[in-house]
């Protein structure tokens, strides 16, 4: 048969002058939060909204004439489109509050956010799981808080993939392009030309157009290679998140980091703090140093100083997955002519990124870590663990007191709760978009009557199962799944009037977050789902990286079970977990599941969102749930030690979800009384909103940044800097000349110390130090008093006094001293130490080094 050419016409619809900012309005973000803004779209032609995966560009191109036409005509649509740019222009208008401005002067300050992936919607798909949506959470309370504030990132034509599950269970991966005219992107000009930057890399420069994102408030420039001064093969550079191999990874990277700098340098922008967030974009470090020694004449370690000093590295994964590595031969391969180029040696550059335990390769967090002064985790519990994680970058420090801190992720609120609560926050809570950081204003929830708090999450309830039904009809169809099957699967959902107890799992398919954790006693678990009396449906979606086997083998694993004729109807798996469907189950399962392996959920966020929408959390005590869970809100699952074997771990805990699910969960959600709702349920949702709203969005996450990191890093990059780097240049040399004596360096009790006295007696404590040529004001010795056995007093410590250097000793060693009255009542340990010790440190235990008396 003869196949015709096909052309692809799309014939564009004029926007009706009424209507024109329709278009100003598809190229800002903002819609990606504003529900209003995106109801302009969707009125016009909800079927086509919906056939653009709610894509407003690409809306405005493909949507008719006719209905454009008929929209700028119809009064009641005009006076919303009124009232929705009024609303937009007020919000770009806004100033930063007082808080902001006392912390970071807009005059002088800039943070600059450099992220390998955000996820801001469905419709601009540069993400792929938690750390993108937290990313693009993060610019957006940027913007809410009209912060002093740019962010760095690369442009992926095709984005992560999208996914299929066949009917064997099996994970397919397509990838689709997306053209640029249809991204809420433009591109960035020099002089009326594209900008173009470019990156040495071997043999051959590699070039990077920029486009710009706009974000309220804020504006994020992305690096992309697809641009015609390139090899074909360069083009592809950027094609895809997370794809390729090592050296495309490498590649990336180059771009992100030194690329990025470029970027930001050539747009005459000049940040005062640099955010790098995760490893990925660590590579920016070297670029600044070199910039810096270039403009100031400074010595690679002076620059490094200055550098580090207005830098914060944040990490957001014990799991090695998350931690790139490279080999040497790689590094020195793709990283070799850009250094060179740039002056900098390569094996000065390689020790930044060395282990202790891997002198071979190449880590990018140690990188990150040695290139910045302000480090952090995501929650208290992964704080604790990246301390314990990276403690060989300060060997001699112990790493709960090394300087990696913590700021527990949040997520923001007008992007992941439904607009039925808002509306309602609106109605009861008016002011409550200013009051987002106030947990007693949030009091009110429990004003809300229990009947009309239960009537909206039924409505959401209604609108998950129809969205669920609708995408489970669909990818059974495709995989030729007869009707009766497809009927059983759905008829669940589809007669919710039973108001059957839904409970979600949705998030990527990595093996740690052990999706199937409660199928692990399968009898048990399928006796509690298939109760006449109190059935339960579980809904799973996520994504496993193509190259994760293990991971995909979880999707089958699942898929077979909801297939099996005993479950069906009760275990549900949907494909293709994205924002959209992210919004939708978050805000309409009664509870949702989180069961990963202690310690290495860093933060977890979509319990987050969840609670925020009225669901309860039922969580392994791990991540930002260690913080969140305070007994009334929720249910937890306590982990087992870690050095218990896997298994056991596993099976002990997928027991205590089984009986809290069976003991209670379930029992308390099918307690109704006439009403047709349980009110301990009731109680408990509201519990949930209530506590978890003001502590853990994106507005505080972002003051925390600003209060703990940006402000000071500012603070510390100026002081550094000032009279052309002077300090810097002064700690550089300091800290060279501490590096060449420390390890002749010792230190030594002097004398006996008493080992009684009265509650307010002095007690002398005395140290000898061999400073091996250092100054006494080089040290800080220091006596840390911890309490072994706490009485009533409750206190233990630590607290600290400081030894002075004893004037006029003679003889070869230096004397240091004090007299101590004990802090506490009984019995104490004295301990003392000494470490190097320079008044332009950002962190006293900077250095790494300390020795113990
Ligand atoms: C919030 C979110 C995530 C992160 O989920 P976790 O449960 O924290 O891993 C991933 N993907 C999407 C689409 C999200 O909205």
């Amino acid at each position: 048969m003869h196949k015709a050419t096909r052309f692809r016409l799309e014939a564009h619809p004029h926007i009706p002058e009424a209507i024109a900012r329709l278009e100003e309005l598809a190229n800002d973000l903002f819609y990606s939060w504003d529900h209003s803004v995106r109801g302009l779209y969707a009125r016009i032609d909800l079927p086509l909204w919906q056939k653009v995966e709610h894509n407003p560009k690409l809306f405005l191109r493909r949507v008719a004439q006719s209905q454009l036409d008929e929209a700028a005509e119809n009064p009641a649509y005009l006076s919303e489109y009124r009232r929705v740019l009024s609303n937009y222009d007020a919000y770009v208008e806004a100033e930063p509050g007082s808080e902001v401005l006392e912390k970071l002067d807009p005059e002088t300050s800039l943070v600059a956010y450099f992220c390998a992936e955000f996820g801001f919607h469905e419709s601009f798909p540069i993400y792929s799981g938690g750390l993108g949506i937290l990313a693009g959470d993060h610019c957006k309370a940027a913007s809410d808080l009209s912060l002093p504030f740019v962010a760095v990132g690369l442009l992926y034509r095709q984005g992560y993939f999208i996914q299929t599950i066949d009917a064997q269970g099996q994970q397919v991966a397509r990838y689709k392009s997306h053209s640029s005219d249809e991204l809420p992107i433009t591109l960035v000009e020099s002089d009326g030309q594209p900008l173009i930057i470019s990156v040495p890399f071997p043999g051959r420069d590699v070039f990077a157009r920029v486009w710009q994102a706009k974000v309220g408030h804020i504006r994020l420039y992305l690096l992309d290679s697809d641009t015609p001064e390139n090899s074909e093969e360069d083009q592809a550079l950027t094609l895809q998140l997370y794809g390729g191999d090592s050296r495309t990874r490498i590649s990336q990277e180059m771009l992100l980091g030194i690329g990025g700098t470029r970027v930001l340098a050539a747009l005459g922008i000049e940040p005062t703090a640099w955010h790098i967030n995760e490893g990925h974009a660590a590579f920016q470090i070297l670029e600044r140093c070199s910039q810096t020694m270039v403009a100031t004449g400074l010595s690679f370690e002076a620059a490094l100083e200055a550098v580090a000093a207005c830098t914060l590295f944040t990490t957001h994964t014990p799991v090695p997955a998350g931690h790139d590595i490279f080999p040497k031969e790689l590094m020195m391969e793709a990283l070799g002519p850009y250094l060179e180029a740039s002056g900098l040696e390569f094996d000065r550059v390689f020790a930044l990124g060395g282990r202790h335990n891997n002198g071979g390769t190449f880590n990018m967090t140690s990188l990150g870590l040695r290139g910045s002064r302000f480090h952090n985790g995501v929650s208290r519990i992964h704080g604790g663990v990246a301390s314990q994680m990276e403690a060989d970058i300060w060997p001699q420090v112990l790493p709960q007191e090394n300087p990696i801190g913590y700021i527990t992720n949040g997520v923001h609120v007008a992007t992941f709760v439904a607009p039925e609560w808002s509306s309602l926050f609106d109605i009861q809570a008016p002011n409550w978009k200013s009051e987002l950081r106030n947990p007693e204003f949030w009091e009110f929830v429990d004003k809300i009557p229990d009947f009309h708090f239960w009537s909206i999450h039924k409505t959401l309830k209604q609108q998950m199962a129809e969205f669920t039904v609708e995408r489970l009809r669909r990818q059974h169809e495709r995989n030729g799944t007869g009707y009766s099957v497809t009927k059983r699967m759905t008829e669940k959902l589809t007669s919710l009037e039973k108001d059957v107890m839904v409970v979600g799992f949705a998030r990527r398919f990595a093996t740690y977050k052990r999706a199937t954790l409660i199928f692990s006693d399968l009898p048990r678990l399928e006796q509690l789902l298939t109760n006449p009396e109190r059935p339960v449906v579980l809904v799973f979606a996520g994504k496993a990286h193509p190259q994760d086997n293990p991971g995909q083998q979880l999707i089958k694993v699942i898929h077979d079970l909801s297939m099996r004729p005993s479950l069906m109807g009760h275990i549900i798996l949907l494909e293709d977990y994205d924002q959209a469907m992210a919004r939708r189950l978050l805000s309409g399962v009664d509870v949702w599941l989180n069961t990963p392996e202690y310690p290495k959920e860093a933060s977890g966020t979509s319990g987050e969102k969840a609670a925020m929408n009225g669901a309860v959390n039922l969580s392994v005590m791990d991540g930002w749930w260690g913080e969140g869970y305070d007994g009334s809100n929720g249910w937890a699952i306590t982990p087992r030690a870690t050095e218990l074997d896997q298994e056991f771990r596993n099976r002990e805990e997928a027991r205590d979800l089984l009986d809290l699910l069976e003991h209670e969960v379930i029992p308390l959600y099918y307690s109704r009384a006439a009403q047709g709702y349980s009110e301990g349920w009731v109680a408990r949702s509201k519990a949930s909103m209530k506590t978890i709203m003001p502590r853990f969005n994106a507005q505080r996450m972002v003051m925390d940044y600003v209060s703990g990191y940006y402000q000071p890093a500012v603070q510390q990059g100026h002081r550094l800097m000032a009279n052309n780097g002077q300090l810097a240049s002064e700690l550089a040399q300091w800290k060279e000349k501490i590096r060449s004596a420390w390890h002749g360096v010792s230190i030594q009790v002097h004398g006996c110390v008493q080992e009684r006295c009265k509650w307010d007696d002095e007690v002398e404590l005395t140290v000898e130090m061999e400073l091996n040529g250092l100054a006494p004001e080089d040290v800080r010795v220091e006596c840390v008093v911890t309490v072994e056995c706490a009485g009533t007093h409750g206190e233990t410590g630590p607290e600290h006094f400081y030894l002075q250097p004893v004037p006029g000793h003679k003889g070869k060693k230096t004397l240091f001293s004090t007299s101590v009255m004990p802090p506490y009542p009984g019995l104490q340990t004295l301990r003392i130490r000494a470490y190097p010790y320079h008044d332009a440190l950002t962190h006293p235990l900077e250095m790494g080094a300390m020795l113990w008396a």
